[in-house]
């Protein structure tokens, strides 16, 4: 069932959302080569808690982290550890989610830590050039498949890989409620998005196939064969008035931060 929300109730998921747009511009700025994954999740849980709000990953079902940090070929859900260190040329997937007064922001980037080839540039810059395409599709009348479709087309068309068996999310109170929103699908088909329905999106893309694998630690996951992954996500509400995307600093827009 989709829980719908109210104005106020969007409002408040836009305020836990701007604490997770500022907590992944820090761990952006912060993060270099040397420096550890549990080094960025300590700087994450400081700034959460001092901003009023509560990582909302940490305890949850037994996660150890505040931050979710998934470096190259882990595509998502990689636990803070200190010796996971930075190397120049890596690409790091950082996922940050807050709870404030009740309600959940749910917010990822890829960063490139130093110089990486325009090849593994290009595949972050197509998976947020496809997040923000399933945003675009985020208009009142719009169906779920319209969300999968628009990252499918986006990616695919630059000819990247969408993962197939981790999704996007229904959020709101919880960090997970229905619907499940995949990054794959036909144009059209699915549920009718009603105004009120907010979701986290999140492709999740690979430069090489688009098979996952689970590791020993029940939570990092990488890819197969190895190939590079790229993550993006935004919390979006769907309005009469188009998308409202939930997880931005205040005052900015979708489309001014270019990879
Ligand atoms: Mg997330
Ligand atoms: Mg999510």
């Amino acid at each position: 069932m989709i829980h719908r929300k109210s104005q106020s109730d969007l409002d408040r998921m836009a305020a836990a959302g701007a604490i997770v747009a500022e907590t992944l511009a820090l761990l952006a700025e912060s993060a270099r080569p040397g420096m550890s994954t549990l080094e960025l999740d300590e700087i994450a849980e400081r700034h959460i808690r001092a901003a009023g709000g509560v990582p909302t990953f940490k305890g949850y079902r037994g996660f150890p982290g505040s931050i979710c940090a998934s470096p190259n070929d882990m595509i998502v859900h990689g636990i803070p550890a200190d010796d996971v260190v930075l190397a120049d040329g890596d690409i790091l997937s950082i996922d940050v989610g807050v709870t404030r007064q009740g309600f959940v922001g749910d917010s990822a980037v890829t960063i490139a830590i130093g110089d990486v080839p325009d090849a593994t540039r290009a595949l972050l810059r197509t998976c947020q050039a496809s997040l923000f395409a399933a945003v675009e599709a985020c208009q009142p009348g719009c169906r779920l498949g319209d969300i999968g479709a628009a990252v499918q087309g986006v990616v695919e068309g630059a000819g990247f890989a969408v993962v197939r068996d981790l999704v996007g999310h229904g959020v709101g109170r919880s960090m997970h409620e229905d619907p499940q929103v995949r990054n794959y699908g036909e144009a059209g088909s699915g549920p009718l998005l009603k105004p009120g329905t907010t979701l986290a999106i999140e492709p999740m893309i690979t430069a090489g196939a688009y098979d996952i694998r689970i590791d020993d630690d029940g939570w990092s996951i990488f890819t197969t064969d190895g190939s590079l992954a790229a993550h993006f996500e935004h919390t979006v509400a769907i309005t009469d008035d188009g998308p409202r995307v939930l997880t931005l600093l205040d005052g900015d827009s979708i489309v001014n931060r270019p990879i």
